[in-house]
């Protein structure tokens, strides 16, 4: 296939410009740039980008507005760069509808996994195929969405209505995190209390019965201060 996905990047300082696009065009992805939000969000309208990196410090508008702007008009995957100790920030960029964010400084791997893992849920989520999906699977844990049978390793484990709706919305967004808030309100509704310690007591319930160890998950991981992320499904 020599359909090259094109990304399109707004982020203002140069170096980490430099530095993103040196990488993309290196994994044969097409970039374009933008160095403040009104061209990137013209860019964005113009030239149907598969994907977007945001840094949310631009100099002509706050990056939560921009993500906003976009999520009026576009499901585009939008993947936040953010600075370090900036929790806050990042939980109201997901909750703006963002698909992910990644914390500066970080290494080409991390940046890449994070949008192959975007391009593929986005892809998975155009086509028609996505609405028939049955099964989760990762690691030796299979969720049976037609059934509603979870097994690990074979073994089948028991879970309250709760817990399943938990675990199922986080294998439905696998790769991605989900905000406690965002969390919350799909599992208890709109109006349920966003204090998330009923949440935790479900979540280390989930995990015992799920995790070989507790201390060292491998399906649920928490990313802390801001919500969970489920690993990608194989299923795919
Ligand atoms: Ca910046």
């Amino acid at each position: 296939m020599n359909l090259r996905q094109e990304i399109l990047l707004i982020e203002d300082e140069k170096n980490i410009c430099n530095f993103i696009s040196t990488t993309l065009r290196a994994q044969n992805y097409k970039v374009s740039f933008a160095n403040n939000a009104a061209s990137g969000l013209s860019l964005a309208a113009s030239g149907c980008p598969d994907l977007i990196l945001l840094d949310l410090g631009l100099p002509d508008m706050d990056g939560i507005d921009v993500i906003h702007n976009i999520r009026e008009w576009s499901n585009i995957p939008i993947i936040v760069i953010s600075a370090r100790a900036q929790e806050r920030e990042k939980v109201e960029a997901l909750d703006a509808g963002a698909d992910d964010y990644i914390t500066k400084p970080f290494g080409t791997p991390e940046l890449m996994a994070r949008i192959r893992t975007a391009l593929r849920r986005c892809a998975l989520n155009n086509s028609s195929a996505a609405s028939g999906q049955g099964r989760y699977e990762a690691k030796g844990l299979v969720i049976d969405y037609d059934r509603h049978i979870v097994t690990v390793d074979g073994n089948i484990v028991h879970f309250t209505q709760i817990e399943y709706k938990i675990l199922t919305f986080l294998s439905y967004n696998a790769g991605k995190v989900i905000t406690y808030d965002t969390l919350i309100t799909h599992v208890w509704g709109p109006y349920a209390d966003s204090n998330n310690r009923i949440l935790r007591v479900n979540m280390a319930n989930i995990r015992r019965k799920l995790e070989r160890n507790t201390a060292d998950p491998q399906y649920i991981f928490t990313e802390i201060g801001i919500g969970y992320r489920m690993i990608d499904n194989e299923n795919l």
